[in-house]
């Protein structure tokens, strides 16, 4: 039986949702975006979310605290029972730390017995240029109900403006207007790229050029964890 955990680390726009998902279908593993568990935490107006929500808006993290928090109780649910795929999650090096611990001390339902398999398979590092990533979150669009990426010209709906998913609207997301690109991106070059040479260290980072089809993409990542199971 696979049992993985997957982190999948890029920036902003780098297609990691997109990627996440496809995973997700591949190996049947939930992934776990805490960009989408915030906003839905905002649309459903809990205090979470309120808290989070200034933050998010002008393209800055949430305090590490708030994340921690929402991945630990998000890690406990059955559906982790085979592992899960992080997408956004770490992002600066105290989550990552966080994470090696919760990894290192599974929190019940899971036990001390799990953690021979309750450790980290690979993180996959979606490289691209940041010309990309701006033309990507530019025209990018997501479904208000299920989450569901598209975007207006490289993978548009069958119907505008409706996911093809379940029916929900798509919506342009604050943060993916241009003066919060230019923040997040600033973000990412400080605080999470640490983690590349972070992850690198520990012998876990698999690079993949982000800069071309999202199938092939997928193709090439699967190639290459193929290659890390081979291993284990
Ligand atoms: P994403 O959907 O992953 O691009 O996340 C959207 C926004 O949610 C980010 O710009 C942050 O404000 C917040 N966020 C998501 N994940 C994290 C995280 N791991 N740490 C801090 N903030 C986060």
């Amino acid at each position: 039986m696979i049992f993985m955990i997957l982190i999948l680390l890029g920036p902003p726009g780098s297609g990691k949702g997109t990627q996440a998902s496809l995973l997700s279908e591949k190996y049947g593993i939930p992934s776990i975006s805490t960009g989408d568990i915030l906003r839905q935490s905002i649309e459903s107006q809990e205090k979470l979310g309120l808290k989070a929500k200034k933050y998010m808006d002008e393209g800055a993290l949430v305090p590490n605290e708030l994340v921690i928090e929402i991945v630990k109780s998000r890690l406990v649910k059955p559906d982790c029972k085979r592992g899960f795929i992080l997408d956004g999650f770490p992002r600066t090096v105290t989550q990552a730390e966080a994470l090696d611990s919760l990894l290192d001390n599974p929190l019940p339902p899971f036990t001390k017995r799990d953690s021979l398999d309750y450790s980290l398979s690979a993180v996959v590092n979606i490289d691209v240029k940041d010309e990309v990533v701006i033309e990507r979150l530019s025209g990018r669009r997501t479904c208000r109900t299920c989450s569901q990426i598209y975007h207006i010209v490289s993978l548009p709906p069958k119907t505008v403006g409706i996911c093809n998913n379940c029916g929900g609207t798509l919506y342009q997301r604050d943060d993916d207007k241009p003066e919060a690109i230019k923040k997040r991106m600033e973000v990412y070059t400080i605080q999470t790229t640490p983690l590349i040479r972070y992850y690198q260290e520990k012998r876990k980072l698999i690079s993949i050029n982000g800069d071309r089809e999202i199938k092939e993409i997928h193709e090439d990542i699967i190639k290459s964890l193929n290659l890390v199971e081979n291993e284990r």
